[in-house]
């Protein structure tokens, strides 16, 4: 994939463009912004694009024009990118949602022998706060000294995890959540068959396509919304022990309760938005318009509800006991 076939992340390519136009390519990024957003994908394409031979972004060139920016996906280079089998382009992965220190250290090995093919040495690390600390201090040794022509990509939905003395040595490229809108057709790229589930997917999937997709391939979480939106149209009338019933279901499975938050939470957006604004073609849960035009819930209990959740879903990263945070919760809305 080359860059320009990358959909709504159109500033963090334009700063990268710029930074080979410019002939400033940095010896270290950091790509951040959410989970499933196309951070590895640019990552790759941009890895490409500074190894293509078409481009060749030696310093000798005249200056090229925006689109020129790109690997050429022709060129033996661009092949060898697109397959996965450049020897100049690294990509390392966490195991078991950990990148150990033996990952780092052959990495260090052979970063400082010159470029077999290509001109940059790209080392991409996919989900780099999952480096342990003994990882991140053999890297930070690497990048306080960096070896020439060589660029690290760290790939992260989580950089606060990592150490501030490797943060401060990245450039910083921010990745955006996707729009509903680039979601969908993405979707309708490879399943134009689901028609009226990809948008409602599209709009529940928080701006990741990653999540889009997995909604759509699990059905599961279709099903569970639709527990949880007739559970909350009947939470004022259900009594205490009811609601600890239902509660009792999710016990131990932070994954769901998480998921119920974030249903929860586009319920109440969708309230809102259509109490404030009238407009139904903005609303995600277009298949539950008729019951968010009969609600008769206050402004400020669903302002309320949205502050509860948000709440909820930073006790459960901070591990409260799933089932605890649920009914913490609806105790809450129930009271105010
Ligand atoms: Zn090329």
């Amino acid at each position: 994939m080359a860059l320009k076939d990358i959909r709504g992340q159109d500033t963090a390519i334009q700063m990268l463009k710029n930074c080979i136009i410019n002939k400033h390519v940095s010896h270290a990024y950091l790509f951040q912004g959410p989970e499933g957003v196309g951070k590895k994908a640019v990552a790759l394409a941009f890895a490409q694009a500074l190894n293509c031979l078409d481009l060749q972004t030696d310093q000798s060139l005249p200056v090229l024009s925006w689109s020129e920016i790109d690997g050429c996906g022709c060129c033996l280079s661009c092949r060898k990118a697109q397959k996965g089998n450049h020897p100049d382009i690294h990509v390392i992965e966490p195991e078991k949602y950990t990148i150990k220190i033996e990952q780092i250290r052959k990495l260090r090995g052979s970063v400082f022998y010159k470029c077999y093919e290509g001109l940059y040495k790209v080392i991409i690390i996919d989900g780099a706060h999952y480096m342990t600390i003994e990882a991140a201090n053999s890297l930070l040794k690497v990048l306080e000294e960096p070896p020439e022509n060589t660029v690290f990509i760290l790939v992260s939905s989580e950089p606060g995890k990592l150490p501030d003395t490797i943060i401060s040595r990245c450039q910083q490229i921010q990745f955006q959540p996707l729009s509903t809108h680039i979601i969908e057709e993405l979707l309708k790229d490879n399943r134009p068959e689901q028609g009226g589930d990809l948008a409602l997917a599209a709009g529940l999937a928080g701006g990741s396509l990653a999540k889009a997709r997995e909604l759509l391939e699990g059905g599961e979480i279709l099903i569970q919304r639709q527990e949880t939106l007739e559970f909350i149209q009947k939470v004022w009338e259900r009594s205490w022990s009811e609601i600890i019933l239902w509660c009792e279901k999710w016990d131990k499975e932070k994954q769901k309760v998480k998921n119920i938050l974030e249903i929860l939470g586009f319920w109440y957006r969708d309230l809102l938005v259509y109490r404030t604004t009238g407009r139904e073609e903005i609303l995600i849960n277009q298949d539950y318009l008729a019951d968010i035009k009969r609600c008769t819930l206050s402004l400020t209990k669903i302002n309320n509800a949205l502050l509860l959740i948000n709440k909820s879903i930073k006790q459960l990263e901070y591990n409260v006991s799933p089932r605890l945070t649920l009914e913490v919760f609806f105790m809450n809305l129930k009271i105010n």
